[in-house]
């Protein structure tokens, strides 16, 4: 064996030594790693580490239909240190853990609509919250007519887990009065708003807006300090949701791509699922295009465009630019489609919009 050989042998042993060490070594390793990662979230302060102003997080950006990348509809809005959640569809829980937050730092919870792909993960975020907040009273849930229901039946499935939990761990750790939510129905006024939350510097408005056959659907206007940003809910296109967002920094728009959509129509009719075929149909009518969003965008003049409540899934990026089909024509803002753990900072005092993604 030459010198050259003789050395590259002796630099493949060297790794394959490195490389069966670390083999023999990576349990410990990733233990490790998973506790100073635990350590890092648990005495984290992610409201702390954000300037002050409007931050609002996808917790979930899709719909009822299974999507591998968006969880059932959720959002997380910040104000100030006050953490809000609209919605809390399936999957809600992981997608605030993904964003930096815990169930915990829950405050209030807002409803849009009753359709259950905007509550099915409630049961869950108010269990988390009590578990995991030591919350003495119930969350706040505002919705419209019909949360009192909600919240009463929750409030009974959950009732044998809540008597497990308090006689296990004792009534400090998870104080009895806390668990489940408190309904807040919303009434609104002669002129289809009404002030939810009024409290300094933070304004939360809701708004009717047009889901029929869903009444009433609602859309949000938050405000803090000098920093808008919008709420569509679940809406056809809407007369409302561009006169709320006039002016606004964000406008978070729910878009259902029509073209898209019927590719799905297309195969359930090949599949002879005809069910499905009414199904694809009959939502057409409930929702906007993403053009029609970028029409309400560019009418408002907002300062930019989140596409939420994505139907039908994209499970490829490649897909995003078919989705958006005509909207960046319609208007040149900023759009984007939203995925789990987009994040929009809007600090106050300022006309930044930056955005991150979790
Ligand atoms: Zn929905
Ligand atoms: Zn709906």
């Amino acid at each position: 064996m030459t010198r050259p050989v003789r050395r590259l042998v002796a630099a493949l042993l060297a790794i394959a030594a490195l490389a069966a060490l670390a083999w023999m070594l990576r349990t410990p390793i990733a233990l490790a790693i998973v506790e100073r990662g635990a350590l890092a979230r648990l005495s984290a302060d992610p409201v702390g580490a954000l300037p002050d102003g409007l931050h609002v997080g996808l917790c979930g950006a899709g719909s009822p239909f299974p999507d591998e990348r968006r969880g059932g509809p959720c959002t997380l809005v910040l104000a100030g240190r006050r953490l809000l959640v609209f919605d809390a569809g399936s999957g809600a829980l992981r997608g605030l853990a993904r964003l930096g937050f815990e169930a915990g730092r829950v405050d209030e919870v807002l409803l849009t609509h009753l359709h259950s792909d905007h509550l099915d993960g409630l049961g869950e975020l108010l269990l988390q919250r009590w578990v995991a907040g030591a919350h003495p009273v119930p969350a706040p849930v505002h919705g419209p007519a019909g949360v009192e229901a909600v919240v009463e039946g929750l409030g009974r499935v959950y009732a044998a887990d809540r008597g497990y939990r308090v006689a296990h761990h004792g009534e400090s750790i998870v104080p009895p009065g806390g668990a489940g939510g408190t309904a807040r129905p919303i009434v609104l006024g002669a002129d289809g708003r009404a002030v939810v939350i009024a409290d300094g510097a933070l304004e939360v408005v809701a708004f009717a807006v047009d889901h029929s056959p869903v009444h009433p659907a609602l859309g949000y206007r938050i405000r803090y300090r000098d920093r808008t940003v919008v709420l569509s809910g679940d809406t056809r296109r809407s007369d409302a949701v561009r006169r709320e967002a006039e002016g606004a920094d964000l406008l978070v728009h729910e878009a259902l791509s029509r073209p898209l959509l019927a590719v799905l129509a297309r195969a359930a009719e090949a599949a002879q699922r005809p069910n499905l075929v009414k199904l694809f149909a009959d939502i057409v009518d409930y929702h906007a295009t993403p053009e029609e969003a970028a029409e309400t965008a560019r009418d408002a003049r907002v300062g930019y465009l989140l596409l939420n409540h994505i139907v039908p899934p994209l499970p490829m990026t490649a897909l995003e630019t078919a989705f958006l089909g005509d909207a960046p024509r319609i208007w040149n803002g900023p759009i984007r489609v939203g995925r789990d753990g987009d994040f929009v900072s809007l600090p106050a005092g300022s006309r930044a919009i930056s955005i991150s993604h979790r």
